[in-house]
């Protein structure tokens, strides 16, 4: 890692951990796994909150092996797959995965996977928080109001999206360039960044996600992760989002 790479890796850890103090209170941030020592820019960012922190609705041994192994393997992997390529190395993942088309061809499907896969991950955790759930507030309420109706028809869209996914993929709440906000679901670790959308809330259906705890009941995980959402970093992302 250069200079410039670290400088960027610490400001971008800092954000992410200033971005979560406010709703922060207590957290007991998670152990950084053993023998992790990956070779390249990206770093598995630290999971904000403790393994067992979403209990009972998502289980300390699934945060643990997908934080630790599932999203580590992701990193590990796109340190890899850009290991000859310095230009990348520069960039930041949120600048490969807006713009897949300025990868060389012959990496673009693995740093889509991957890149995808650290991606998205690294919002699904913070998407998250210890007494979640509820309903957002504030401005993004009144944007879902006007586009879904009501929280209600908003919840059944969403579901439905996550649990009509085959196979494995993601479920999202997404602004479009004008900040319009729509559901949409998408394969694999594509992320809806590519796609010129701002994720604002992805619910992760990979069967690493819910298969320890709630085997082949997918519908059942999905409604229980309503209740650790973290809405605060919802309507965050929300305000964020370019107009
Ligand atoms: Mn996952």
């Amino acid at each position: 890692m250069n200079r410039r790479q670290a400088i960027k890796t610490t400001a971008l850890a800092t954000a992410a951990c200033a971005a979560m103090l406010p709703s922060a209170g207590a957290r007991q941030p998670a152990a950084p796994p053993a023998g992790s020592a990956t070779v390249g820019p990206f770093r598995l960012p630290p999971l904000p909150y403790a393994f067992d922190a979403l209990e009972p609705h998502i289980d300390a041994k699934t945060m643990e092996i997908h934080h630790n192994k599932h999203h580590q393997a992701y990193v590990d992997n796109l340190n890899k797959v850009i290991a000859a390529y310095p230009d990348l190395q520069k960039k930041s993942i949120e600048e490969l995965e807006a713009n897949l088309n300025g990868v060389p061809a012959e990496i673009r499907a693995a740093v889509q996977n991957q890149g995808g896969g650290h991606y998205n991950h690294s919002l699904f955790w913070q998407m998250m928080k210890k007494d979640g759930g509820g309903k957002p507030t504030g401005e993004l309420a009144s944007a879902m109001d006007k586009r879904f109706k009501n929280f209600v028809m908003f919840k059944l869209e969403l579901v439905r999206a996550a649990t009509g996914r085959f196979g494995s993929g993601w479920a999202w709440l997404v602004a479009g360039p004008a900040r319009e906000l729509f559901i949409e679901s998408t394969a694999n670790q594509d992320t809806p960044l590519s796609a010129g959308r701002t994720p604002l809330l992805g619910i992760d259906v990979w069967e690493h996600a819910y298969y320890l705890k709630y085997q082949n009941r997918r519908p059942d995980y999905i409604e229980a992760w309503f209740n650790v959402i973290d809405w605060d970093f919802v309507a965050e992302r929300y305000q964020k989002a370019a107009a």
